[in-house]
């Protein structure tokens, strides 16, 4: 929804908004059907045609600052403009602002060297590479980050590092990963990981595959890998930021990034309410009845506005008080909201699953997609 009563964003704004949301609908919405025939690898030529578009309408990059060649979007601004990206599954991909590579250039562009910078970050700015962040190990608990397993020891200035991680979403394909690593095992708990850039043509970074999710092994950006570090071996200089600092940077990362996948979230929402209102009004069930005269489906189509709307306004007074005071005064809201606006999704998209009948369980509309492969 994208109301003339949002006064309060400039006039510029809600135009570049209003643009960016034709461009979804116009450019990218039409491609989810040579996605459900094809692999995300094989959309790639298609897909880089339609960035080298939003490059030249200048939208590239809406979540970087200006400096660095993206639109200086504060967090609430980049909010909305999440929004309608998160209409199709390949919004974020072609404006280059997708998970996990958009909190990567946060965390570089904040703690990476002059060297960092323009050996991963420039090329990951212009589209060229992709990255990985790996973190999460099938041994371990993700929730708790600050138990790892995977080790990284120091020796003749190189780091070498061993463990097993899974779910490393994005890693076929990707040129690099951001791992985090114990290098500091006898620190209190908070302060003995560190985050190491590690290329992944690196002997010892043993892609072992995709896994699969719910019967699909996905391809390139598209996909989660288990990833085993055997003796990978990276120089000292690899390392981002401050020794034992990981669990801050990480904890920086998610803050922002949970706007970002929030926001991404209630616009999928909207489209599967769309879907919803579009597939009620149009399937009869009797010869004079659609299924939008049925009760229980105004109360789904009820429900699911009044939980868009509502779930809207807390992300954005998260954004804003983000933008305001920052991440730590704001830890409350980024968790409030991350259980929210999952829940409320899981509802709305379970309903126009339901309304769509046996239709909503195929690869027909992106439906099934979205409720077997998202994440919290
Ligand atoms: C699609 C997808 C993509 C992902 N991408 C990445 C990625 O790119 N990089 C990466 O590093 N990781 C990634 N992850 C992993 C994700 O970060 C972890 O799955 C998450 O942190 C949870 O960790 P876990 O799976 O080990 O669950 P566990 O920690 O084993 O938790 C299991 C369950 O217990 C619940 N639980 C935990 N503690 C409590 C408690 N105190 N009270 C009640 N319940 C509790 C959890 O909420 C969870 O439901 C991805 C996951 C998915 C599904």
């Amino acid at each position: 929804m994208f109301d003339e009563h949002w006064d309060w964003l400039s006039h510029e704004f809600r135009q570049t908004i209003s643009s960016i949301k034709d461009f979804v609908y116009q450019e990218i919405i039409p491609l989810e059907t040579e996605l459900r025939n094809t692999s995300f690898r094989e959309m790639l030529p298609v897909l880089d045609k339609k960035r080298e578009l939003v490059k030249e309408l200048g939208f590239w990059l809406p979540q970087i600052p200006k400096e660095y060649g993206g639109m200086g979007l504060s967090l609430q601004e980049y909010g909305y403009v999440s929004e309608f990206l998160g209409r199709s599954s390949l919004g974020h991909y072609v404006f280059n602002c997708q998970a996990p590579d958009a909190g990567n250039m946060e965390i570089l562009i904040e703690h990476g060297t002059d060297d960092q910078k323009t050996r991963f970050l420039e090329p990951l700015l212009a589209g060229k590479i992709r990255s990985c962040f790996s973190m999460t190990e099938p041994d371990a608990p993700g929730s708790n980050p600050t138990w790892l397993n995977t080790k990284a020891s120091k020796e003749n200035g190189n780091y070498i590092i061993n463990g097993r991680k899974w779910f490393t979403s994005a890693a076929d394909g990707a040129e690099f990963a951001i791992v985090m690593a114990v290098t500091n095992p006898e620190q209190d708990k908070h302060k003995r990981a560190s985050m190491i850039i590690v290329p992944t043509s690196t002997s010892g970074f043993n892609n072992i595959g995709n896994i699969p999710v719910m019967g699909s092994q996905g391809s390139d950006w598209g996909s989660h890998s288990e990833i085993k570090y055997d003796n990978c071996t990276v120089p000292e200089t690899n390392l981002l930021g401050i020794e034992g600092e990981a669990f801050t940077i990480a904890q920086n990362r998610l803050g922002p990034g949970r706007i970002h996948h929030c926001m991404r979230w209630i616009g999928i929402a909207e489209r599967a309410f769309e879907l919803m209102c579009e597939r009620a009004v149009s399937r009869r069930i009797t010869r004079t009845a659609f299924l939008a005269d049925q009760q229980t489906i105004q109360n789904w189509v009820a429900e699911s506005r009044a939980e868009i709307n509502s779930n809207r306004l807390m992300v954005l007074d998260t954004a804003m008080k983000i933008d305001k005071f920052g991440t730590y005064a704001s830890r409350r809201e980024i968790s409030l909201i991350k259980f929210q606006v999952a829940n409320m999704l899981q509802k709305v998209l379970d309903r126009s699953i339901q309304v769509h009948g046996a239709l909503g369980m195929t690869d027909h509309t992106p439906l099934a997609y979205w409720f077997s492969q998202l994440h919290v």
